[in-house]
């Protein structure tokens, strides 16, 4: 038997990070089992069919590692509607299911507003199909419904404690958890892996594999997604579409790295590993059932370590979107022709150490490509204390006559001219600092002055001090 999975989001407009480890745990799982991964989009609901949606899982899924062109599919669920009705009208006429005209208000005037689900009434009333009329699943009154789940070992669920439920709304469309099981069943899927969320209908899709006579797949639901309060990460409230994170400047290796965590380590206590390592070790059954918690600031710490990891040709490499502008990340402050990449490779090395996510480029950067400095009124007026207009008066003069322009005689300088104030070096920089980028916190100051060069570094700081008379 061949191993099928599937990944089935339902378009939303963003890709959750949730999502995106379940899309990797079944990739992994398809390519340990020499099985296929299938792709199918569940765009049901109309309102939620948007062609650019779809384009945007695509795009997420390729970046996260999953390519296009290297599965099967997507598929359309929309384009299966007829299947999904013709699978209703054989529960029906087999007997499996009913027409029921029940409003919800007739079911809670009966079982009052406490009871939950469905009574039953019309189970036995032999109702013709009708407009308005849904069609419910019988459900067995004896038994159990014990779903083999590869995570969660064998959840039990008694069949009578199980609401005759709809699986055709009363215009006669399918709902979800019929659709479903009728796309998995044609699409020969062995094993659904998805998220926790799902565990509650697993077992009326099973009951509805039984009633159309298909063997049900094995399960596995993996847990569910939290924040820092253990709450389910929610798109209004948590950073959850993994875009923001692309666009942030997240590695696309770290993040998966960071995503197959959530619920499973590899072997020998090690958390950043080679994605060839991650393939070869992971296995569902040691996935932890329990809530996973998404925790942003390690995977940002995550993202520096793959950040200085990289070759800084890479680097340099990977930094271009931020330093260029996309159709999803703001262009920089720069025009394109004040941008300097050679200026930008002597620089790079040092900020590849510096920065956690790549979007932070531009902040370490931007002193060398305008004309002036973005200036933090804030860190101004930290810096530009009593002292710093004679600071920088003595910096000026000093540098001016500075022979060679490289950073070494750049800090020795620096430093002597504060040692005659009283000065630290921390001190004496700071004024120098925001003068010429702006900005109190940076890159190594002398290697900066020594990329942005003797005439720039020198007009800055003469109009800093102009600024402080
Ligand atoms: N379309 C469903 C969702 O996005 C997935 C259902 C499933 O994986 O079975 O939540």
């Amino acid at each position: 038997m061949t191993v099928r999975v599937r990944f089935a989001p339902s378009p939303t407009g963003m890709f959750h990070v949730g999502g995106a480890r379940s899309a990797l745990q079944n990739w992994i799982f398809a390519k340990q089992q020499g099985g296929v991964f299938v792709l199918r989009i569940e765009d049901t609901d109309a309102a939620r069919n948007r062609p650019e949606w779809t384009e945007g899982i695509l795009s997420a899924l390729d970046w996260i590692g999953i390519a296009r062109g290297s599965y099967e599919g997507p598929y359309f669920q929309s384009s299966y509607a007829g299947e999904h009705r013709a699978a209703a009208q054989r529960l029906y006429e087999g007997g499996r299911a009913y027409y029921c005209d029940c409003t919800r208000e007739d079911v809670q005037a009966r079982t009052g507003p406490q009871q939950r689900g469905y009574d039953g009434f019309c189970r036995d009333r032999g109702l013709e199909p009708g407009d308005g009329r849904a069609l419910r699943f019988r459900t067995p009154d004896e038994g159990e419904t014990v779903v083999v789940d590869l995570v969660r070992g064998e959840p039990t669920f008694e069949n009578k404690l199980i609401e005759d439920f709809v699986i055709a709304r009363g215009d006669g469309s399918p709902v979800f958890l019929l659709a479903n099981v009728v796309d998995d069943m044609s699409m020969g899927i062995t094993h659904v892996i998805r998220a926790e969320e799902h565990l509650p209908n697993t077992p009326k899709q099973q009951l509805l594999w039984d009633a159309l006579g298909v063997k049900p797949p094995i399960w596995a639901h993996v847990p569910v997604v939290v924040n820092e309060k253990r709450q389910k990460l929610s798109k209004r409230r948590d950073k959850v579409a993994l875009e923001a994170y692309r666009d942030e400047g997240y590695l696309a290796d770290a993040m998966r790295n960071y995503l197959m965590l959530l619920g499973w380590a590899p072997s020998g206590d090690r958390e950043i590993v080679p994605w060839s390592v991650i393939e070869e070790e992971f296995r569902l059954d040691e996935v932890n059932p329990s809530p996973a918690f998404f925790d942003e600031k390690k995977l940002r710490a995550f993202n520096g370590d793959y950040i200085r990891a990289l070759p800084v040709a890479d680097f340099v490499e990977a930094c271009r979107p931020w330093l260029t502008g996309t159709e999803t990340i703001a262009p920089p402050p720069w025009q394109p022709e004040e941008f300097d990449p050679a200026a930008f490779a002597a620089v790079a090395p040092l900020a590849q150490t510096r920065i956690a996510v790549l979007s932070e480029i531009v902040p370490n950067v931007d002193f060398l490509f305008l004309a002036d400095p973005l200036i933090d009124e804030a860190a101004w007026a930290k810096a530009m204390k009593e002292g710093a207009a004679d600071l920088l008066d003595a910096a000026i003069v000093a540098f001016e006559a500075l022979e060679s322009w490289d950073a070494e005689s750049l800090k020795a300088t620096l430093e002597a001219v504060g040692a005659e104030r009283g000065l630290k070096l921390g001190k004496a920089q700071a004024p120098v600092r925001v003068a010429v980028t702006g900005r109190t916190v940076g890159l190594p100051l002398f290697e900066s002055l020594e990329v942005l060069g003797r005439d720039r570094t020198l007009t800055r700081l003469r109009a800093a001090r102009v600024r402080l008379v």
